[in-house]
């Protein structure tokens, strides 16, 4: 029986290893290798880090987890997480089931990209969602942002100031005479057409619609919807928010007692959605883990 099982091994996974492991409190890692920035090249708005890649942030957290005795690492994918007398019970992918009195949900959520042609190959890479993470890379040059209007005008608002100029292309639909006129209104041209694809050229990418093409530095994608890479919220009937992320406290306590969250998945309910970024997940993994010894060192 360990103290806590920490399903996955992201920034919020890892810390919260690291933390329980310099407590000495017996518990286990689960990583199925699906990491949202999983075909990320740098990251970005990490302090000390900036530029890093994804890989080597793990491989080095990696490294360092394996100097405490009281951590074990296993990757490998949990598949079904149940309640017990006594704490809870994991079953793994490979047929095997451990034990815990905690366990801390690390497994981030998966980002369902809008249907168009070549957006896949080219994510995390040219292809981006947060200009926090990856506007400042773009400075001076131009983008495309690929989606809804309503997100498509927050992005230009946010990288207006940072990048060259700005093409709003939509996915599917042509804009709205209302929505174009915002756009533009933004200082944004607007594309009458939806884009047809996307595919890498040098130096960028090149969009394509039904009867033009347009080479940029990168693309913003306004549209999509997050997933939980998953099932276990749904497997122990926890409370999610409106923005369908796990709902959890101060220190990662979600609605079913024993049971924490952190990352990407989860949120307290004071802010309108997912703070999704390697030092919040890193942050809210401390803070889960800093509650699971709260609860064993409880009366
Ligand atoms: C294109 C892109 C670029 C980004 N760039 C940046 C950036 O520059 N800077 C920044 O701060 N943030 C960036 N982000 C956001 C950042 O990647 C996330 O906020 C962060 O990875 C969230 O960490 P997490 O630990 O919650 O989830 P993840 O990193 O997604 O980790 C989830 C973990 O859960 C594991 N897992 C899932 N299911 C299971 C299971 N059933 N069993 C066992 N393990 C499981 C996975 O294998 C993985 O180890 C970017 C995101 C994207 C999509």
């Amino acid at each position: 029986m360990y103290d806590a099982i920490v399903i996955g091994a992201g920034p919020a996974g890892l810390q919260a290893a690291l933390t329980l492991g310099r407590m000495h409190r017996p518990a286990l890692l689960l990583d199925s290798g699906e990491y949202r920035n999983g075909t990320v090249l740098h990251m970005h708005n990490v302090v000390a880090e900036d530029g890093t890649p994804p890989a080597e942030f793990r491989a080095t957290a990696r490294e360092q987890l394996a100097e405490y005795t009281d951590l074990e690492i296993r990757d490998v994918a949990a598949r079904t997480v149940t309640r017990t007398g006594d704490g809870f019970s994991v079953v793994l992918d490979d047929d095997t089931a451990v034990e815990a009195q905690h366990v801390i949900l690390a497994t981030g959520v998966a980002d369902d990209l809008p249907a168009v042609p070549g957006l896949q190959e080219i994510w995390g890479v040219t292809a981006f969602s947060c200009p926090f993470c990856d506007g400042h890379e773009h400075a001076g040059r131009p983008i495309g942002i690929l989606g809804a209007a309503p997100r498509a005008q927050h992005l230009i608002g946010l990288l207006g100031r940072i990048v060259g100029d700005i093409t709003a292309f939509p996915v599917g639909e042509a804009y709205t005479a209302e929505e174009t006129a915002l756009l533009e209104g933004l200082g944004a041209r607007v594309s009458a057409e939806p884009v047809a694809a996307v595919e890498p050229v040098e130096g960028g990418v090149r969009i394509s619609t039904a009867t033009e093409e347009s080479d940029v530095a990168g693309v913003f994608v306004a549209s999509g919807t997050l997933r939980h890479r998953a099932p276990f919220a749904d497997q122990l009937g926890l409370r999610l928010l409106d923005s369908g992320s796990i709902e959890i406290d101060d220190f990662g306590r979600t609605s079913s007692p024993g049971v924490f969250a952190a990352g990407d998945l989860a949120h307290r309910a004071s802010l309108p959605g997912p703070m999704a970024s390697v030092v919040m997940a890193v942050a809210a993994g401390q803070l889960a883990a800093v509650g699971v010894i709260q609860s064993l060192m409880a009366p």
